[in-house]
């Protein structure tokens, strides 16, 4: 119980004046784009491109029927602006559709494959990181680099289902690859659809976008904070171990093509942030696996009035239905399949942790709000809620995120903590004074994290 203070719940106080001010920013850059023959990622041999007209002709009779597409309305949004700007052809899109053939036959724990960018081929050099206790399910995770290309960053998961949940980062580049067809469709077609395309093509705001429903001075907390001392014995450089039962509803699970996998992709980002030398943390996860149990969160009203609430109450950690202790979990997570309405002050929250506490809620798709084409269910958002939401866990501030501006002309930057969404320009990463990392000494949420995460490894 000596962590379960009353959750602080309450959104920031946002502006109507912030909302409105939020509007359309193309990218800069397109230049890279301009080559629009060669696909923007291949792995030759493998890989084939899908007309998007084509995909989207259901049950005609020549067409492959690949179900609805959940392609984000943000990926979409830009690739029109892009059009309508005339900064590249009307018939051509931002995004490729693409499916993959049998990506990584062998999953040894070291992998090299040649691929292309752009046409331009590199080597890409993958070693398994499997973060879960699933054993040999079909699904594996890598990280990775190409060869040759400094400060180059792979993280892929590959099904054998021949999905591929994954993101190529290089330069100002961030190529990011996932499916695009429900869990239904998906188990129908052989050949999985993908969508593909580049974070800096992706339409900004012009404003940072609050999401996260936590307020969290630290003040309120990190003074309350009874540490137990008999964990904080072993040492702030020390490696935790952290683990985590991460939860769906039916709607995420019928949602994605394989939700699993795509928790995975998120696992492993998360990883690289948290195994920084500055922070030394694993983070391991189990997986919800009863489909019943996914319905029961679907049909609870609360997975719409106050998602957070619901999970606290299904996966408690205290007496007399202590669920999360019994399971050995530190940290449950719910993956939210619905576009949640709180009630105010909460109703644009998107996330939400108890703080302290032990339980996490980041909705994974579109919110209805008509300002927020930019969190809606890509790639890039849902890491973003995901990594924040456990950094609260362990105690990370949005006070002690940092901001920055750079680039020309310049943009806007924001560590992870910051409790607001910047599309591309926002960072997975946490704040930090060690050299090389972005922050102050004010202004370091690695070192409280490195701090208070054996605390969070002993929970269970
Ligand atoms: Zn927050």
């Amino acid at each position: 119980m000596k962590h379960m203070q009353k959750n602080k719940i309450r959104i920031l106080s946002i502006t109507a004046i912030l909302l409105l001010s939020v509007v359309f920013i193309l990218p800069v850059s397109a230049d890279s784009m301009e080559n629009t023959d060669s696909p923007i990622f291949s792995v030759p041999g493998k890989t084939i491109i899908i007309d998007p007209q084509a995909a989207a002709m259901r049950n005609a009779d020549s067409a492959i029927d690949y179900g609805p597409l959940h392609i984000p309305e943000i990926v979409i949004a830009s690739s029109n602006a892009m059009k309508n700007s005339q900064t590249r052809s009307t018939t051509s899109e931002i995004y490729d559709l693409a499916t993959f053939n049998n990506l990584i036959p062998v999953r040894s724990d070291t992998v090299s494959m040649p691929i292309t960018l752009y046409g331009q081929a590199y080597t890409m050099n993958l070693v398994k990181t499997n973060y879960d206790d699933l054993g040999n399910d079909g699904r594996d995770s890598y990280r990775g680099t190409l060869s040759g290309i400094l400060d180059s960053v792979v993280h892929f998961t590959v099904t054998d289902q021949n999905l591929l949940y994954g993101n190529i980062r290089f330069g100002n580049e961030s190529i990011v690859i996932y499916p695009v067809q429900n869990r239904e469709y998906t188990a129908r077609t052989a050949m999985q659809l993908h969508v593909v395309y580049s974070e800096k093509d992706l339409l900004q705001p012009s404003e940072p976008i609050p999401f996260c429903g936590v307020d969290d001075t630290i003040s309120a907390h990190l003074t309350d904070i009874e540490l137990d001392k008999s964990v904080t014995r072993a040492g702030e450089y020390d490696w935790a171990y952290v683990d985590l039962f991460i939860v769906t509803d039916k709607d995420f699970y019928d949602l994605e093509a394989d939700w699993i996998a795509c928790a995975s992709d998120f696992l492993g980002e998360a990883n690289y942030q948290f195994q920084r030398d500055d922070i030394k943390v694993v983070l391991r996860a189990s997986y919800l696996d009863s489909v019943s149990t996914m319905i029961e969160l679907s049909n609870d009203p609360r997975s719409v009035t106050h998602p957070f609430a619901l999970v606290v109450d299904k996966y408690p950690y205290d007496y007399p239905n202590d669920y999360l202790n019994v399971a050995h979990k530190d940290i449950c997570v719910y993956l939210g399949g619905k576009d949640a309405n709180m009630a105010p002050p909460n109703q644009y929250a998107q996330g939400m942790s108890g703080v302290p506490g032990r339980h996490t809620w980041s909705q994974m798709v579109a919110d209805s709000n008509s300002f927020d084409i930019y969190y809606n269910g890509d790639r890039k958002s849902r890491i973003y809620n995901f990594i924040h939401e456990i950094g609260h866990i362990f105690l990370a501030t949005h006070e002690l995120s940092h901001e920055w501006w750079d680039g020309i002309p310049p943009f806007r930057h924001m560590t992870v903590m910051s409790g607001m969404y910047l599309g591309d320009t926002t960072q997975w990463d946490f704040s930090s004074s060690v050299p090389a990392y972005n922050g102050d000494a004010t202004h370091d949420n690695a070192l409280v994290i490195r701090g208070y995460k054996h605390n969070v490894a002993a929970h269970a």
